[in-house]
This record gives C-alpha cells, sequence and structure tokens, in this order.
C-alpha cells in the first residue's frame, strides 16, 4: 500500500506541496458499472479510463443518464465496479471491504452536495469538524476557524446552518470537505441549488482551493460557465468518455454539450 502523505506537507501550493506532483490524485482503469442481467442490462459506465492529478480541478459534463453520477459514486468509493480499478492516492480503492472504504471515505475523500447536507442542529464550527470527528481524528478546531475565514465566514462560527443563506451554506459544506485535507474533493451540481452570482461566488472559492490550498476537485456539473472554472473538461456520453476540453471556456463547452445531445438524438432516430 502506498504512503499517503508521500507529498511535501508544506510545499510552495500550501499542505498539498506543488499542483501536478506525487502522482495522481484519483486513477480510474477500465472502469465498468452495470446495473441489473440479460436484456435489462443498464451499461452506465462502459468503461472509463481517466486520471487527474493532485492540485487539478476538473468538470464533468454530460447530458443527463450519461452517467456523471455513476462515475462519481465510482471515483468515489461510494459505489463499486462491475469491473476495472479505481485508484485514489495512489491506493487502489476496488476491492476493500465496506469497513475499510467507509474509513477511506471518512478521511481521504471530501464530498460536497447540490443540498448542502448540513446537519441543521449543530454550529457551524462543529459542522466543519464533524468529517475529523467521524474519522476518529483530534477535532482541530482553530483549524476549522481557519478554514472558515478562508470562505468569507469567520465571523458565522457559532451559527446555525438554517441562520446562513444557500450561498453561505455551501460555503461550510466547502470548509467541511476541506477540513480533512483529503485526496479528492468530490462535488455533484454544487451550483444546481443557487441563483447566478452566489453561483460564481461558490465557484470561485472551489477554484481558490485549488490554486491556494493545493486541494483537488472533481465536479459533475451541467452548467458551462461552472465548467469554465475548471482546468478541465471531461465529457461522457452513454457512459463513455467522449472528450476532453483543457482550460474549457463556456461557449466551447456549450458548443460540445449541443454536439453530444445532437449526436445522441441522430443516434435514437
Ligand atoms: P447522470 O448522472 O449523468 O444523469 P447516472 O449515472 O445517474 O447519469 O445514470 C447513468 C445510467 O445508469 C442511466 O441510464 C440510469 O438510468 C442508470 N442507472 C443509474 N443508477 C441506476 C440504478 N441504481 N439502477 C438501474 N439503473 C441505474
Ligand atoms: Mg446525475
Amino acid at each position: 500500500m502506498a504512503p499517503r502523505h508521500e507529498r511535501s506537507e508544506h510545499g510552495p501550493n500550501g499542505p498539498y506541496g506543488p499542483s501536478g506532483q506525487g502522482g495522481a490524485a484519483i486513477e480510474l482503469r477500465a472502469v465498468r458499472r452495470s446495473y441489473g442481467r440479460g436484456d435489462e442490462t443498464v451499461h452506465a459506465l462502459r468503461g472509463i479510463d481517466l486520471v487527474l492529478g493532485h492540485g487539478t480541478f476538473t468538470a464533468v459534463m454530460g447530458p443527463s443518464g450519461s452517467g456523471k453520477s455513476t462515475f462519481l459514486q465510482c471515483a468515489a468509493g461510494l459505489d463499486k465496479p462491475t469491473s476495472g480499478q479505481v485508484f485514489l492516492g495512489g491506493e487502489e480503492i476496488t476491492g476493500l471491504s465496506e469497513n475499510r472504504l467507509t474509513v477511506l471515505r471518512r478521511s481521504r475523500v471530501g464530498f460536497v452536495f447540490q443540498s448542502f447536507n448540513l446537519l441543521p442542529s449543530l454550529s457551524v464550527v462543529k459542522n466543519v469538524l464533524l468529517p475529523l470527528r467521524l474519522a476518529g481524528e483530534r477535532p482541530d478546531r482553530g483549524r476549522a476557524l481557519e478554514l472558515l475565514a478562508q470562505v468569507g465566514l469567520g465571523e458565522h462560527a457559532s451559527r446555525r446552518p438554517g441562520q446562513l443563506s444557500g450561498g453561505q451554506q455551501q460555503r461550510v459544506a466547502i470548509a467541511r470537505a476541506l477540513i480533512t485535507r483529503p485526496d479528492v474533493v468530490f462535488a455533484d451540481e454544487p451550483t444546481g441549488a443557487l441563483d447566478t452570482r452566489t453561483a460564481h461566488e461558490v465557484l470561485g472559492l472551489l477554484r481558490s482551493a485549488v490554486d491556494t490550498m493545493g486541494a483537488t476537485v472533481v465536479m459533475v456539473t451541467h452548467d458551462p460557465v461552472a465548467a469554465s472554472f475548471a482546468d478541465r473538461a471531461v465529457f461522457l456520453a452513454d457512459g463513455a468518455l467522449a472528450g476532453e476540453l483543457p482550460h474549457p471556456d463556456p461557449q466551447s463547452v456549450a458548443d460540445r454539450m449541443v454536439t453530444l445531445a445532437t449526436r445522441r438524438l441522430g443516434a435514437a432516430a
């Protein structure tokens, strides 16, 4: 098993070390995921090969039903591929027991959901500390407060989530996702419930988590503007990779999405 923190703890880009060094944050090899059997079989992923480096921000895009959520769940160890391999921080996670996977998810993966998923009865700072508690690590309150300050919520640590706006709640969720210094932060439509301006603030925050803290972010979205905050957009169609765009801009992403949708309509006709 590869040691987890072989990379430098305090490189020029923060606790994760320099961008792009220390091997892949996440790697998928020939990942397939099928549901059902026989004639009813749905091939949600049909053999995905993908390598994402440390300190990168990737947008995963594709039409509805193209396999984005299945991809995210297999990559994050929430779901098991039918075949193929997934490596997280250099360690193969396919084949791990459910208990090992749970431990790994708690300490090495961060999640940001469309619906924030904060615990309403806990204060903001306790929400941020929750992953450390679940992972059985020391609840580092100082670090939680520091992260809250970095996401612009230094004054709100003792509030309840219900007292914050949607955008502020998503900032708390981002701080929570970063607290364990995970190998990868997975975000599934993180701006789906936010207005445009607030969405931009949240995307800018994910961007700066990558640029200033050296975090690695994988974001599923169908919004071309959201994708333009990423370093790279990868496209899924019918469970397979269908190209990618480095340094995506909203217009070229939108054009690519139209092409994929048109191709699918053509195939169905
Ligand atoms: P996306 O997130 O891009 O909309 P999904 O990953 O949710 O796509 O789904 C990909 C395909 O797999 C779809 O055809 C969907 O209907 C199917 N699928 C997803 N989850 C299940 C499941 N639990 N059982 C059966 N089919 C599923
Ligand atoms: Mg989905």
